[in-house]
């Protein structure tokens, strides 16, 4: 039976590498963003996935829409979720003295409080079931810092601490919760980042690039897999050695 697997943030970057990568071993993909992309458009009418993959508008800061997409999820695809991949995320750059109140908001608002929405929703399904994965994206910087990205980097470090909580509140039910922190990543959320500092990045690193979607893809689907079952609480660094 093809398992039911949530990413949240599919339309683009990190989140499409993972729906994609997902769809390719053959799970049943559901995902969110606020917008729809060509890319969700295509795999909707891609007939080789009717029947197992679905893209909702969704604001993960509303808390009834987000309720709305896991009933959908849940409507549609037989009444389980098997991986949740925490992924929409956002970041504002700003030096803590020049930060805003909205821009603070709207980084706690989807990096946290929608995560803890989702992963409160999905878990309470996964706990009946008796099984479940959940992988959180967080990122290197929330574990080495970065200047001008303080909130952000807040926001990560503190998902850590989640993964390892739940790990332990959840673990005797049979599922695992892990981490998944990536290095740079060519995708719209790194555009703020300008050649000369990718440049920069890129030779710093041990393996001499920026990270693909499909490298953070791979380790994600190593955790939701059935080799992982021992592997929990933990925070797996995708970054091709820069923080080694
Ligand atoms: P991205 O290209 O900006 O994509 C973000 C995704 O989240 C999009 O699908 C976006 O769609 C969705 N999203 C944003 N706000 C949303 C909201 N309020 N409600 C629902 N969906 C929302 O970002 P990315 O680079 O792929 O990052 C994905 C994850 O990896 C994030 O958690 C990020 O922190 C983490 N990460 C990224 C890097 C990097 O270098 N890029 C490094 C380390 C960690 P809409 O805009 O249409 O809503």
């Amino acid at each position: 039976m093809s398992r039911v697997v949530i990413v949240t943030g599919g339309s683009r970057g990190l989140g499409a590498g993972l729906v994609k990568a997902f769809l390719e071993r053959g799970d049943t993909v559901a995902t969110c963003s606020r917008s729809a992309t060509p890319q969700t458009e295509a795999w909707a009418a891609d007939p080789a996935l009717a029947g197992r993959f679905l893209h909702a508008c969704v604001n993960l800061a509303d808390a009834a829409e987000t309720e709305a997409f896991i009933n959908q999820v849940l409507a549609e695809f037989g009444g389980r979720v098997d991986v949740l991949v925490n992924n929409a995320g956002v970041a504002r750059d700003g030096v803590i003295g020049l930060m805003g109140e909205r821009d603070t908001d709207t980084v706690i608002d989807l990096n946290l409080r929608a995560t803890f929405r989702v992963t409160r929703l999905v878990s309470r399904r996964m706990l009946r079931q008796g099984s479940g994965r959940i992988i959180n994206i967080s990122s290197i910087v929330g574990v080495s810092g970065y200047r001008g990205l303080s909130v952000y980097s807040a926001t990560k470090a503190a998902l850590d601490g989640f993964t390892r909580s739940l790990a332990r509140e959840l673990g005797a039910r049979n599922i695992t919760v892990n981490s998944v922190a990536p290095g740079y990543l060519r995708t719209e959320m790194s555009h703020g980042l300008d050649e000369a500092q990718l440049g920069q990045i890129a030779r710093r690193t041990p393996a001499g690039r920026l990270g693909e979607p499909e490298d953070v893809a791979r380790a994600v689907c190593f955790l939701a897999s059935d080799d992982a079952a021992f592997i929990s609480g933990q925070v797996l660094v995708v970054d091709g050695g820069l923080t080694a």
